[in-house]
């Protein structure tokens, strides 16, 4: 993994909690005291120069390898170069999984249809349709909505949404960067409506609509945009208007037909 990959894969808020460095969250910012004058600095923890800090007290920014040198120098009797830096970054705070399943999934669960995906506006038929439903059992998804995700057409995971707090729950092999959740299923030709809501996806779906979905993550990964750019005409539906990272990168990264929906809790798409 090159400089630009380890910046891309490092998850600051893992690597802080594994150094314990108190921070704190808002929206893609990361604030957490200056190693240089102990003031609040700020890194970004997605996005366009994500893992890129600065503090505007002292002036001091750098990048999270740097970081990572500086404050093990200051606290470790031991002599932190670059690279020891990177390779501890890799080995503890990486976002997920680098690499796509190869192999074709072999775990089933006996899913059943739930009062919250009628809530959702989601129906059985659906559900049977998509392969989606909660597990029945003991399973690392239960209390959840499983999703099963297929790629180049092998069902490679199961994707949960735990009912009682909407937390996205996936085993570590699977990187929903990597992935658009129903995109075996269109035709690039045809328009692709993009939500990162998964239940919003799904209720296009079933009123016929294509769509795909980034498994809720805040911003489009390369592979993300990789893929959308096999679409010719892209419909992002946003919440609220939000999404100012994505629209962001849209703009910056997207070379096809794009254009931006506005919908919210009280005037959904469907
Ligand atoms: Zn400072």
């Amino acid at each position: 993994m090159n400089y630009k990959e380890t910046l891309q894969a490092v998850d600051p808020i893992k690597a802080f909690k594994v150094l314990d460095i108190q921070s704190s969250q808002e929206g893609a910012y990361l604030y957490f005291p200056c190693i240089t004058c102990g003031q609040q600095a700020v890194i970004k923890a997605y996005g366009d120069k994500k893992n890129v800090w600065y503090c505007p007290e002292c002036k001091e920014k750098g990048h999270i390898v740097s970081l990572v040198m500086a404050f093990k120098n200051a606290n470790d009797s031991e002599q932190w170069d670059y690279e020891k830096a990177r390779r501890f970054l890799v080995d503890k705070a990486l976002v997920y999984s680098t690499s796509r399943i190869k192999r074709e999934l072999n775990i089933t669960y006996e899913m059943e249809y739930d009062h919250f995906l009628e809530t959702q506006g989601i129906t059985r038929e659906t559900c049977e349709k998509l392969e989606i439903g909660r597990p029945q059992g003991k399973t690392m998804l239960s209390g959840c909505i499983a999703f099963t995700v297929y790629h180049e057409e092998k069902k490679i995971a199961f994707f949960g949404i735990r009912i009682k707090d909407q937390k996205r729950i996936f085993h570590k092999s699977f990187n929903p960067e990597l992935y658009l959740y129903n995109f075996d299923r269109i035709d690039p030709e045809k328009e692709v409506y993009f939500t990162e809501d998964i239940f919003e996806c799904v209720r296009l779906i079933q009123n016929g609509i294509p769509a795909v979905c980034n498994f809720g993550l805040p911003y489009l990964s390369s592979s993300h945009l990789d893929m959308l750019q096999k679409c010719k005409y892209v419909s992002v539906a946003c919440e609220n208007g939000g999404m100012d990272e994505m629209k962001k990168q849209f703009f910056e990264s997207f070379c096809n037909y794009v254009r931006f929906i506005k919908t919210n809790s009280t005037s959904p798409l469907i």
